[in-house]
């Protein structure tokens, strides 16, 4: 059974328009192909959608707590 969350960025893949090429990634987080983007990609998005929820903090600020985020998501975590 495939997982249900994206294991870059945790996004569920039963949302709406989260389901792209990739059974474990979801299409923000996949190329074309179903392949999962790289590591600094995927840490801009999140700061990006970090930066969405909290317009106050700075680009420094987001760039960190991405990271810290995906520590927590089985493609990234050490
Ligand atoms: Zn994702």
């Amino acid at each position: 059974m495939a997982d249900e969350y994206c294991h870059s960025c945790g996004m569920p893949l039963n949302m709406p328009d989260a389901k792209g090429m990739s059974e474990q990634f979801c299409k923000h987080c996949s190329d074309d192909s179903g392949k999962v983007k790289s590591r600094e990609e995927i840490q801009k998005g999140i700061a990006w959608w970090l930066k969405s929820w909290q317009p106050n903090i700075d680009d420094a600020t987001a760039m960190k707590r991405a990271e810290h985020y995906m520590k927590s998501m089985p493609e990234w975590a050490e």
